[in-house]
């Protein structure tokens, strides 16, 4: 069995029960239990699934209770918000990337996983990894600069080709929104 039909299982377990054991999931795929170890590893780096003191979960991003962005206090709707997961298991949204960004750099300490959802794709994505689109001329009326996640360089490249905006990874938006002194976006929570 290869490792992503593995991973397709191990999601599938997930979602049809609360609660899966690694040993149960070594049982259905008969390989060793390190080998799933392996593999609920990097479906946790993409945010699939949880590891939790009682097994692996799935990630339930309703779960988090308050829908009012941890940095700015806005609302948070679903398209554009990032989920942050701490190293205590509390997690926390905000209204975009722009949020995350800012909000991963006060408590990037505690920080183990940011979990956001694709521009184009709607897909679930690994905001540590993802490719940002910044400052797009498309009017979303959140945050300043715009902060926009993909999955992809291609599909990213493809959406700054026709609304602008320029492309970084994790570690040049940081310091970008960082020190973007136009956002008033906290302005009247500090
Ligand atoms: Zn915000
Ligand atoms: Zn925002």
């Amino acid at each position: 069995m290869k490792p992503l039909e593995r991973q397709k299982i191990i999601v599938d377990m997930v979602h049809h029960h609360d609660v899966v054991q690694v040993s149960d999931i070594s049982r259905v795929c008969q390989v060793s239990e390190m080998t799933i170890y392996r593999d609920v590893q990097k479906l946790e780096q993409e945010g699939r699934v949880q590891k939790t003191s009682r097994g692996i979960t799935a990630l339930v991003p309703e779960q988090t209770g308050s829908d009012t962005c941890a940095y700015c206090q806005k609302p948070a709707g679903d398209r554009l918000s990032v989920q942050l997961v701490y190293n205590n298991r509390s997690q926390e949204k905000t209204c975009c990337g722009h949020c995350a960004l800012l909000r991963f750099d006060e408590k990037s300490d505690e920080v183990v996983q940011m979990i956001g959802r694709d521009f184009l794709l709607d897909t679930t994505i690994n905001v540590r990894q993802a490719v940002f689109v910044m400052n797009s001329s498309l009017p979303l009326f959140c945050c300043s600069p715009q902060t926009l996640v993909f999955q992809r360089q291609e599909e990213a490249r493809k959406f700054a080709a026709g609304f602008g905006g320029s492309l970084m990874n994790f570690e040049e938006a940081v310091p970008f929104v960082r020190q973007d002194m136009g956002c008033a976006c906290r302005s009247s929570h500090t």
